[in-house]
């Protein structure tokens, strides 16, 4: 009676106190107090006595991690007086792994990995759920941003989430995530059953597991599309994935020789969302190799002019060989590739106006092989960027005429 008679005059009085308004729009409030309020057990609470400047928790319960923590800050920077500097700078982590949430699978600790060399994301019994939102932003992130090349679906033996969906109980709300895992043993259950000591088959299980996430993964539409714009742009196909399993009894971390290019073969109708085939932008008739330097060179001439002229402005004889790039009712420029190492003549590629910066680093990688992103491309010494372009609705950077004209074709060309 006394707390309802709290809530209702005293209580809501010092609540709405604790919000701001300008006018009528809501601007905050004070968590500290709402949560107090709501949530504490301190028996002053019941008398109606009100504290807003300490915490509910009494962070002494926790002594041990900050204790931890100021022996460890001791010695990351006994190790490296800068380390937090540069951490703080920003992150490049090599790895994204998919781990299980139990506390003896910490993925940095068994890979020996030092802060800010993986990404992680950790849940019962790793498991990859297509609409996951939590588990997809993190993929989205990693393959997008960070670039990830390495994904790494990290299983363990003796895992309890695995273990329950080998049972036939009743786990309340882990039941519908463990259900993945259920699925996973249908689809396996034939080779499963076959295994008569049940370790092994929940060994197995485990591995299977960790198979069917990493063919989940496989299947991501964030990941394919970053497989075949890395497909053609770099020769690889990234981000790579990979299956581990931890022992927990020995310590030892496994590697699982995962067939995915037979398995991947079987699933490809279903899953394939991305266009690997057709990624190209821009078609090069003459693929024979040169050899062009990371560092290139670029002039981009109209082609109004004859192709004879143009080439006799580089002092190199007009060959037979560029008679077949440069196709005169087709493409309306000429982009010379001069290496800038010296003796490798200079190269003509066909071009439109439309041409892009990125396109064009692709022709290059298509004849020189140079890693797309390597690339840098100089006209009059100034570096040509892929933000000299906007982008369109698909990604691709596009030119207009007007900036192509006045940022890179030379003005005695210019007419
Ligand atoms: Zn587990």
């Amino acid at each position: 009676m006394i707390c309802n008679s709290y809530h209702r005059t005293h209580g809501f009085q010092q609540f709405f106190k604790t919000f701001s308004f300008t006018g009528s729009k809501f601007v905050g409030y004070d968590c500290r107090y709402v949560g107090r309020r709501f949530f504490s057990d301190d028996k002053n609470d019941e008398k109606g006595s009100v504290r807003t400047n300490k915490s509910i928790w009494n962070a002494a319960d926790l002594q041990r991690v900050f204790n931890n923590n100021r022996t460890w800050r001791k010695e990351m920077l006994s190790q490296d007086s800068q380390v937090f500097t540069k951490l703080s700078q920003g992150q490049e982590p090599d790895y994204l792994i998919i781990g299980c949430s139990d506390s003896r699978v910490g993925p940095e600790e068994i890979m020996g990995l030092k802060q800010g060399e993986a990404f992680v994301h950790r849940n019962i019994a790793n498991i990859c759920v297509s609409s996951d939102m939590s588990l997809l932003s993190v993929i989205f992130y990693a393959v997008n941003i960070l670039k990830i090349k390495d994904i790494i679906v990290l299983g363990h033996y003796g895992c309890g989430g695995v273990m329950a969906a080998s049972n036939n109980k009743d786990l309340g709300l882990i039941e519908h995530w463990i259900h993945n895992i259920r699925d996973v043993q249908r689809l396996h259950n034939d080779e499963l059953q076959k295994i008569s000591d049940p370790e092994r088959r929940h060994q197995r299980l485990v591995e299977l597991n960790v198979q069917e996430q990493c063919l989940k993964l496989f299947s991501n539409s964030f990941v394919q599309h970053m497989q075949a714009e890395t497909r053609l742009t770099q020769m690889k196909m990234y981000p790579r994935i990979h299956g581990m399993v931890y022992n927990i009894y020995n310590g030892k971390l496994n590697y699982l020789d995962i067939d995915f290019k037979s398995k991947i073969e079987k699933l490809r109708d279903i899953y394939t969302v991305a266009d690997f085939q057709n990624h190209n932008p821009i078609h090069i008739d003459d693929a024979t190799h040169v050899n062009v330097n990371v560092n290139v060179n670029v002039d981009i001439y109209r082609t109004t002019k004859s192709l004879k002229s143009m080439t006799n402005c580089h002092n190199r004889p007009y060959t037979k060989n560029d008679h077949k790039i440069i196709k005169k009712d087709v493409a309306d420029r000429l982009v010379l590739i001069r290496p800038n190492s010296g003796r490798v003549p200079p190269r003509p590629l066909q071009c439109y106006a439309s041409t892009t910066i990125r396109e064009l680093k692709i022709a290059i990688l298509k004849l020189s092989g140079s890693p797309f992103e390597q690339q840098k491309l100089y006209y009059k010494g100034k570096l040509l960027s892929d933000n000299d372009s906007t982008l369109d609705i698909n990604g691709i950077a596009k030119i207009s005429e007007i900036e192509l004209r006045e940022a890179i074709i030379p003005s005695r060309f210019n007419r």
